[in-house]
C-alpha cells in the first residue's frame, strides 16, 4: 500500500459513488493491487482507504474527508462559541467528568504527565509558603501524636473516608492546628478560586493530550 500513498493522485470519482475503489488508482508497476482507495472530498485527493476514518454510523464505512482534512476541519470548528458551549455542558455531564477522569489518569501515567505534576507542587510550594508551613505543622502534630492520622477519620461533610485536613481559620501560625477532616471532594469546595484555574488548566493539558493520542 505504500506505492498508493506515495502517489496521491487528483481524480474524481463518478457522480453518486462514494469515492470507495477497490483497485487503487495508479496502475504502475509494483503498485499493491486491490489496495483500497477512496477520494477525499476536501483536499479532492485519491488516498489509501486507511488514511481515512471509519464512520461509525454506517458499517464498514468511511468517512468522506481524509484524517489530515478531517482534523484540519475539527480544529477550525473548535475555535466556535458552538464547540465551547459544547464542551462547557459535556465536560460537566458524567460522561464527560468519566472520561476526562480516565484521560487524566492515563496521562499522569506519562513522563510529561509527571513531569508536569512535579513542576506544580513545586510552584504550589513558592506560591503559597503559609500553607505549606500550616500543613507541615499538621504533620508534626500527626507524628507526634497531638492529632489522629488521617487515615482514621471520616469527611466532617460527607462522612466518607476523609483524605485531608482542611485549616478552616486559615493558615496563621495560631490557627495551624485548627483544621476539620475533609475528602478531597468537600474539601475543592473551600478552595473555589484553585479548582477552577487547576480545572481550566487540566482541560488545556488534557486537550492537548487527546489531540496527540488521535
Ligand atoms: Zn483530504
Ligand atoms: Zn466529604
Ligand atoms: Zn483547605
Amino acid at each position: 500500500m505504500i506505492c498508493c500513498a506515495e502517489q496521491y493522485i487528483q481524480l474524481r470519482p463518478a457522480e453518486g459513488t462514494s469515492g470507495e475503489s477497490s483497485i487503487c488508482a495508479t496502475t504502475s508497476a509494483g503498485c499493491f493491487i486491490g489496495a483500497k482507495m477512496k477520494f477525499c472530498f476536501s483536499c479532492k485527493q485519491v488516498k489509501p482507504l486507511s488514511e481515512f476514518n471509519k464512520n461509525r454510523s454506517r458499517k464498514n464505512s468511511h468517512q468522506h474527508h481524509c484524517r489530515i482534512c478531517q482534523r484540519k476541519y475539527q480544529r477550525e470548528y473548535e475555535k466556535t462559541d458552538k464547540h465551547k458551549l459544547y464542551m462547557l455542558r459535556y465536560n460537566q455531564s458524567e460522561k464527560g467528568k468519566a472520561k476526562n477522569h480516565r484521560a487524566t489518569s492515563r496521562y499522569h501515567q506519562t513522563d510529561k504527565g509527571k513531569l508536569n505534576s512535579k513542576k506544580c507542587s513545586e510552584r504550589y510550594r513558592i506560591r503559597h509558603p503559609e500553607r505549606i508551613k500550616a500543613k507541615d505543622a499538621v504533620h508534626n502534630a500527626v507524628l507526634a501524636d497531638k492529632i489522629p492520622c488521617i487515615r482514621t477519620r471520616r469527611c466532617y461533610f460527607c462522612y466518607e473516608q476523609a483524605e485531608q485536613y482542611h485549616h478552616y481559620k486559615g493558615y496563621k501560625r495560631k490557627f495551624w492546628l485548627d483544621i476539620i477532616p475533609v475528602c478531597k471532594k468537600c474539601h475543592r469546595k473551600f478552595h473555589p478560586a484553585e479548582k477552577r484555574m487547576h480545572e481550566k488548566r487540566m482541560h488545556e493539558i488534557l486537550d492537548r493530550f487527546l489531540n496527540e493520542e488521535m
